[in-house]
């Protein structure tokens, strides 16, 4: 599948839910968070079916997210699933991890290609404070499990906000020890919130990964660790829009996703199904083509199609720096 602007799509992110067991203060309000009703969500079986479609139209990768996926009753069932559709390499995983001690093993034996866990500080005080609710033992247990059950890369996910001040280098340094990728990323102005107050994004809490990188590389020769080099390892398909570098001798990496400060709109090669049912061109436009309706209305393969189309036709070609969407990360799929 190729866009109006030639790229290749071969991608599609797929919220299961737009519920989550945590309330991380990017992502969600505290309180007062309208969830989506079951009529609402898309089935697994419904699911299951776009997949299939889109596979036959090139989409060769998919990857579970939300909200939290792993709160989905089914999951793992979708992910075996989704893995026996012909035409899907690889079914991907993002989570706060806080569900895989008791899961990791049934997802590796479903077939789960690789797992992403979003992390964002080492402090169990700060995680609290971000998370709002979460066990930051819980999610440490989610790596280590992630880790037993074999999954291979492991990608640990900090988005990483100025007035937070994380620490960086600690983070930085799980990618020594053990076979674990830690990207930052930088905060972006997704939801209603976006550009005002309150916990909402602003532009001086974006660190950009340049100046992120710097900091890392000052703290890291003051630790005696040297600095970050460009990494040498070996980089198999799906890695992303990362920027890969390495310690000395680290078995793991650490890489940079810089939406805002070097977008990757041009290398694009994606689609999101929000768990409603909507097919979302671009994170950062709220344009969105009801895939649901097709799916539903009793609607041949070719009326689904059909909205794939329309929404590859929508794709813009950048995000124009754009502030705020009207829906958060979570209903979208971050
Ligand atoms: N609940 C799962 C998780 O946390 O990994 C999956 C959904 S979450 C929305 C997906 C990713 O989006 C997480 O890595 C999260 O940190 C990231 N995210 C959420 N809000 C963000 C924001 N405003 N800027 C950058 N990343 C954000
Ligand atoms: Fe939940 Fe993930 Fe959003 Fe945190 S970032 S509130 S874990 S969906």
């Amino acid at each position: 599948m190729r866009d109006s602007h030639g790229r290749t799509i071969d991608y599609l992110r797929i919220s299961l839910t737009d519920r989550c067991n945590l309330r991380c203060i990017y992502c969600m309000p505290e309180e007062g968070v309208h969830a989506l009703s079951h009529d609402d969500i898309l089935t697994l079986e419904e699911i299951e079916r776009l997949v299939r479609i889109a596979a036959d139209m090139g989409i060769t990768r998919v990857r579970l997210t939300g909200g939290e996926p792993l709160v989905r009753r089914g999951a793992t069932d979708l992910i075996r699933a989704l893995k026996g559709i012909p035409g899907i390499e690889s079914v991907a995983l993002t989570t706060n991890g806080i569900l895989l001690p008791r899961m990791a093993s049934e997802l590796a034996e479903a077939g789960l290609s690789r797992v992403n866990i979003s992390l964002d500080t080492l402090d169990p005080e700060q995680y609290r404070a971000i998370t709002r609710c979460g066990s930051f033992e819980d999610a440490m247990a989610g790596i280590d499990a992630a880790l037993e059950a074999g999954f291979s890369p492991v990608k640990l996910n900090a988005v990483i906000v100025r007035s937070l001040n994380q620490d960086v280098l600690s983070f930085a340094r799980m990618s020594i020890d053990r076979p674990l990728h830690v990207r930052f990323i930088e905060y972006m102005p997704v939801g209603e919130s976006a550009g005002s107050c309150g916990c909402g994004w602003g532009k001086e809490d974006v660190i950009p990964s340049d100046e992120l990188r710097a900091m890392i590389d000052e703290q890291a020769e003051a630790a005696g660790l040297g600095r970050l080099r460009p990494a040498s390892k070996h980089r198999p398909s799906g890695w992303g829009p990362a920027r890969y570098f390495e310690f000395e001798n680290a078995q793991g990496t650490v890489g940079f996703i810089s939406p805002l400060s070097r977008h990757f709109c041009s290398e694009c090669n994606r689609l999101r199904l929000t768990a409603d049912g909507k097919i979302r061109p671009c994170l950062f436009s709220d344009d969105e083509f009801d895939v649901r309706a097709a799916l539903r209305s009793g609607g041949s393969d070719d009326a689904v199609r059909t909205v794939l189309y329309e929404a590859l036709g929508a794709k813009p070609d950048e995000h124009h720096d754009k502030v705020g969407t009207r829906r958060g990360m979570s209903q979208i799929g971050g």
